[in-house]
């Protein structure tokens, strides 16, 4: 490498952190799975070890089903082992986006599927003796100027006619809890909170393990052929089973499926080194709820059990023809850095160790995208959790088992509408771009009058 080149990635990583190949929380396993050699069958086939397959790979196992599953790295290498961490339920999605497609009364089921997933992932985080560092904190959805209060209370006012149960804080409640005075205002759930998503991906893994699931990682689904026995092909062996759930997220498309409902989107993530005990203390921020702010493209802002802040999303990129390219993305690493320093002044100097990209996968109105495919229904995918899987990935593997199980849970039933098409390449690119776009600079421009210190 040369002088020049070794310099430059010198200053990138000092500005922006190491970047990390496999997301900040998890390590590829010491006991990783063989990969897949020879013929194998079972009752289920699951592809793609994230929340979403092991979950429904645990709950098929507790039915008495047969169950494999196939990842092509290890489990966790998804957005499951990559993500924030915040264990919400209701309080992170855009209401406005479904409510007028689906209508009050389903859009008040779907919001119970996600505050429903808070109380599915706590139960199962109990009884299977998982540690992942979870605090009942609750989280917030923050306002940063007092331009954005409008907005806050009218996404507060529709949620909670759904159902979605939030409490407004003003800015002497906010400090009372002391939070960090660059967040304003704000309404928070209390149920829910954040916790260490790679030591909980890893604690399902170890459970699905324990429970005698087939994992075989290092394994890529290559193909499949449907009928009343489907073949999945992968590079050493095939496996056969009467269902297949491919848990696969913004990877589906590359599978030849919903190209036309899901568009995967980048999410990049930076974590600063850990804060002295003096910092913490001047921080306040006692509770250490998790926040995200009330940007067209969110910013999180936490606080990690290892006393590190983790703040992603800010800026989200989309890669031609819904590739998934696990390379590192600094211009939003730089942004996120901005907002380390925007909204933490006191920290100014904390550096940054280290920095991270994912993927989410979001329809064109955020909602989930689950169903069944083939002429026998059995090829069921879940997609399209948007940047909200931790919670609701996990509860969709209970249901998925009830429905190969032969029973449809009401809030599956809740989740079934017609997603809207997505558009063919190149125009999909310039929509995606142009989006994303204008979010941003709607978002500089608050931004900026945050910097500026304007009051409207
Ligand atoms: C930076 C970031 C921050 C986020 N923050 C939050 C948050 O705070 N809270 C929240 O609720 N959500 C958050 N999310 C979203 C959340 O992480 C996801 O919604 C969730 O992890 C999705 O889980 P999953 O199991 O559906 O998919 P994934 O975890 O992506 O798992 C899919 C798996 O399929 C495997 N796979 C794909 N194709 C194949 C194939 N052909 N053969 C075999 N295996 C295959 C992949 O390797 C992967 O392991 C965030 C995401 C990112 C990227």
């Amino acid at each position: 490498m040369s002088a020049t080149r070794r310099d430059a990635e010198n200053k990138t990583s000092r500005e922006v952190g190491h970047f990390r190949r496999l997301g900040g929380w998890v390590e590829r396993p010491a006991d990783l799975q063989p990969e897949l050699e020879g013929d194998v069958s079972a009752d289920v086939i699951v592809v793609g070890a994230g929340f979403a397959g092991l979950s429904t790979a645990l709950e098929l196992t507790a039915l008495g089903a047969k169950v494999i599953v196939l990842e092509q790295e290890f489990a966790g290498f998804g957005a499951s082992g990559r993500n924030a961490g915040y264990l919400g339920g209701s309080l992170g999605i855009e209401f406005e986006f479904f409510v007028n497609r689906v209508g009050i009364e389903q859009a008040k089921k779907i919001v119970s599927f996600y505050d429903e997933g808070v109380t599915y992932v706590e139960r199962r985080l109990d009884e299977l003796g998982i540690d992942c560092d979870y605090n009942r904190s609750g989280n917030i959805r923050v306002g940063v100027h007092p331009s954005q209060e409008k907005k806050i209370r009218k996404a507060m006012e529709l949620g909670l006619e759904l159902g979605s149960k939030t409490q407004f804080l003003d800015q002497a409640e906010m400090r009372a809890r002391g939070i960090p005075p660059a967040f304003l205002f704000g309404y928070a759930q209390q149920h829910g909170g954040t916790l260490d998503p790679g030591k909980y991906v890893m604690g399902l893994r170890h459970a699905a393990l324990q429970a005698g699931v087939k994992l075989y990682e290092n394994t890529q689904l290559l193909s499949y052929t449907e009928g009343p026995t489907i073949r999945c092909v992968t590079r050493r062996g095939t496996a056969s089973a009467p269902y297949l759930v491919l848990a696969t997220n913004a990877y589906t498309p590359q599978l030849g499926l919903l190209k036309d409902k899901v568009v995967p989107l980048r999410v990049s993530a930076i974590e600063t080194e850990p804060l002295s005990s003096a910092q913490l203390t001047s921080l306040g921020w006692q509770g250490r709820e998790g926040l995200i702010t009330s940007h067209w493209t969110m910013e999180s802002h936490r606080l990690t059990a290892r006393n590190t802040l983790v703040i992603t999303t800010k800026r989200l990129g989309y890669a031609y023809g819904s590739q998934t390219p696990n390379v590192p993305d600094d211009v939003a690493y730089r942004e996120l850095a901005v907002a380390l320093n925007d909204r933490f002044p006191t920290l100014r100097g904390l550096g940054i160790q280290s920095s991270w990209s994912g993927y989410v996968s979001m329809a064109y109105d955020a909602l989930p995208v689950v169903g069944e495919t083939g002429a026998q229904k059995n090829v069921i995918y879940t997609a399209g959790c948007s940047g909200h899987g931790v919670a609701t990935q996990s509860l969709m593997g209970y249901l998925l088992a009830e429905r190969i199980g032969g029973v449809e849970h009401p809030l599956l039933a809740a989740l079934r509408h017609k997603t809207p098409s997505t558009l063919p390449e190149p125009l999909q690119w310039c929509a995606v771009k142009l989006a994303l776009g204008a979010a941003n600079l709607m978002d500089n421009w608050v931004n900026r009058k945050v910097q500026g210190g304007a009051a409207n």
